[in-house]
Formats: structure tokens, sequence, C-alpha cells
């Protein structure tokens, strides 16, 4: 049986343990929860359409039934809700976006996925006049946040998990106990002497947790999206964002994105609200946009699962699979994830 130490607790290094253990691996897993953490800031969102040109995300049709199936079994693992599919409402203004989506409708390869421009639906009376909106059909959210303190909590009841902070300068050492250690670090990745010089492009994202009052919003079942979006959590709560920042002194909480946040916010909702909390996390991003999958180039048996960037909800459980299949049936990495990508091109 395979021994494999998975070293950070977000959504990639979650993905990865559970992977590996129902293939019968032996795992220990590490997290120290600190600030910064992406997947506890995030909405959780799969959207198959994205950006301002509404293209259809990268393998969408395949990694959205891989990511289904994963969040069904976490939610029987853990128990609570994880996986919701649920529409999302995108909101359009300018005749360049209602002709683009309506393009878009006429393709086949998104007939499935996107409805026709038409009113705004039951988000009507919560928000400014002026919008067009269409519906994303394909969409759902994982509730992270349930994820990661259930998944944390029976982990440690049952004697894998360790909440601390690594020392990853003890790794020629300790790596010796194991068949592998995998390092799932998010954005603090990019300091790994492991993995040096990697073309990251970490992406510090906020969001607020906002309240409104009466039955209207507390019935909300789609999600919203402008360039701002709203996730209704229930009882008329709702994850309200985020925010994209490329430099930032530190990963907590600011002042000036809380400004900017609200400003969005106002753009569109005409109702009162109030602000119960305020999120922030740093995206793990890759200048090409690709995962880092693989084994370092300095040190044998240790290996990086991360860069999910702003996708983690969709991508994790796919590569974390590919990930578990080459650590355990030593199949070959796909190249366009494998993290070689950067250092054969560096020699
Ligand atoms: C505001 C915001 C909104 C987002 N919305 C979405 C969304 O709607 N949909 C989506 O798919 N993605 C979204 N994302 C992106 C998503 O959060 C990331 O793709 C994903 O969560 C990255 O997960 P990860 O496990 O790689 O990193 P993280 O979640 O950052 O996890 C890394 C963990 O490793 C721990 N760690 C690091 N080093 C050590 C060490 N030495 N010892 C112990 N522990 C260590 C960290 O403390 C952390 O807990 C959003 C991100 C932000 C910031």
């Amino acid at each position: 049986m395979a021994k494999i130490w998975v070293v950070g607790g977000g959504i990639a290094g979650i993905g990865l343990s559970h992977t590996l253990r129902s293939r019968g691996a032996e795992v220990f897993f590490t997290d120290d929860q600190k600030a910064g953490g992406s997947s506890r800031a995030a909405a959780g969102i799969i959207n198959p359409v994205t950006g301002k040109r509404f293209v259809k995300s990268w393998r969408f049709d395949e990694f959205f039934p891989f990511a289904r199936l994963f969040y069904q079994e976490m939610e029987t693992f853990l128990g609570g809700s994880i996986w919701q599919e649920k529409a999302i409402t995108r909101l359009l203004r300018t005749p360049e976006e209602i002709n683009d989506w309506s393009v878009r409708c006429t393709q086949p390869d998104y007939q499935a996925l996107i409805g026709d421009v038409e009113e705004v639906g039951e988000w009507s009376t919560l928000l400014n006049p002026g919008f067009k909106a269409a519906a994303i059909l394909g969409a759902a959210r994982v509730n992270f946040q349930h994820l990661i303190a259930a998944y944390h909590h029976r982990a440690q009841q049952e004697g894998w998990y360790e909440k601390k902070s690594v020392d990853l300068t003890q790794l020629p050492e300790t790596i010796k106990k194991y068949d592998a250690v995998v390092l799932c670090e998010g954005y603090l990745a990019s300091n790994n002497v492991y993995f040096p010089d990697l073309p990251w492009q970490l992406a510090k994202g906020e969001a607020l947790i906002v309240a409104i009052d009466g039955e209207k919003a507390a019935s909300i079942n789609s999600m919203l999206k402008k360039t701002h979006t709203l996730v209704p959590l229930g009882n008329g709560r709702f994850w309200s964002g985020g925010t994209y920042q490329w430099h930032y002194p530190d990963a907590e909480p600011s002042d000036g994105e809380k400004s900017t946040l609200v400003r969005q916010l106002e753009e569109v909702l005409a109702v009162p609200y109030r602000i119960e909390a305020q999120w922030a996390g740093v995206r793990p991003s890759v200048k090409d946009r690709r995962p880092f999958v693989g084994e370092s180039p300095v040190l044998k048996r240790l290996f990086m699962f991360n860069g999910l960037g702003t996708k983690g909800a969709l991508l994790a459980p796919y590569w974390a699979n590919h990930l578990a299949d080459h650590l355990l049936e030593n199949k070959p990495l796909d190249p366009l994830v494998d993290v070689q990508r950067v250092f054969s091109k560096n020699l």
C-alpha cells in the first residue's frame, strides 16, 4: 500500500487525499489554515461559459461529470449539502453583450448550456432597472466552506490529519518515510525552493457576505452574474464578490477592496443590505492557465498539485485523479499540466 503525505488542505489537498484514500493508499494530511487560503474564501461556482465573450471553459464537458461524481461522493462521505446544480442568471446590458450572447445561443456546442436573452426573472425586484438576462444552465456551486470544515474534522477524528505548518526545509529528511509527498500549498507555493521560478500570476480576491431582508431575497435560487457575482447561501444571505488584485501587501481583508465590492454591488442591487463578513484569499493562478501537477526537479518523490487558478471547483477532482493514476499506477502525466513543461523550457 502506497504511503503518501499530502500537505495543504484546500480543495487541491482534499481532492487528492480523498481520491488516493478511496483508491487504497495510506494518506496523512496536514494543513495550517493560514490566512489567504483560496478555497476558504471562494464562492465555489462552476460556470461553463466565462469571460467577456462567453467562451466555454477548457474541456468543460469532460471535467463537469467528474466534478459532479466527486462532490456527490463527498456529500455521502461527510453529510450536509456540498453540491448544488443551479442556474446562473447572467445579466446583460449593452447591445454588444446581447448580440454576442445571441450568437452563442445559435452554436450547437452551447445550446444545452445557455438560454435565450429575456427579462430578468426571480431577481427582478432586487435589482436596478435596465438589465436583460439569460440563464446559464449547466452551472453548479460547491459549498467549499462546509466541505473543508467537515473533511478536516473527519480526518482529525480518524487520526490521519494534523493542523500545523510544515517546515519544508526538513523535507529531504522526512520524505524518506513516504512513497511520495505532495504539496498542495496554494499561493504559498510561489516561494517554494523545490519548484523554483514557476510562472505564477497570483491574484488576491476578496468577497463580502451580505444579508438582504424579506421573502424575495430568501427565496432566490439562482446565482447572479455581471462583473460582480451574488451566490445565494440561504435565508437571504449571499456571497458577494469577488475582486482581483495582482499587487497586494498581505492576504488579509482590506478597506480598499471593501469599497470596490460595495460599489460593484450597488451597481446592480436596488435594495438595502447588511455586510456580515469580509473574506480574502489568494488564487494560485498560472500564466498559461494550466494546473501544475508533477515532480520536483530537485527532490525525487516530492510532487506538487497546484495552479488551479480561478477554477478549483471544476478542475480539482479530475486532476487529482490524474495525479493519483501517476502516483499509484505509474501512468504518464499529461504534458499540458505536467510541471516539467516549465523546467524543460528553462534548460
Ligand atoms: C475571492 C475568491 C473567489 C473564488 N471563487 C471561485 C469560484 O467561484 N469557483 C472556483 O472554482 N474557484 C474560485 N476561486 C479560486 C479557488 O479558490 C482556487 O482555485 C482553489 O481554491 C485553490 O485551491 P488550493 O487547494 O490549490 O489552494 P488553497 O485553498 O489556498 O489551499 C492551500 C492550503 O495549504 C495550506 N498550506 C500551505 N503551505 C503549507 C504548509 N507549509 N504547511 C501546512 N499547510 C500549508 C494553506 O494554509 C491552505 O490552507 C476563488 C478564489 C477567491 C480568492
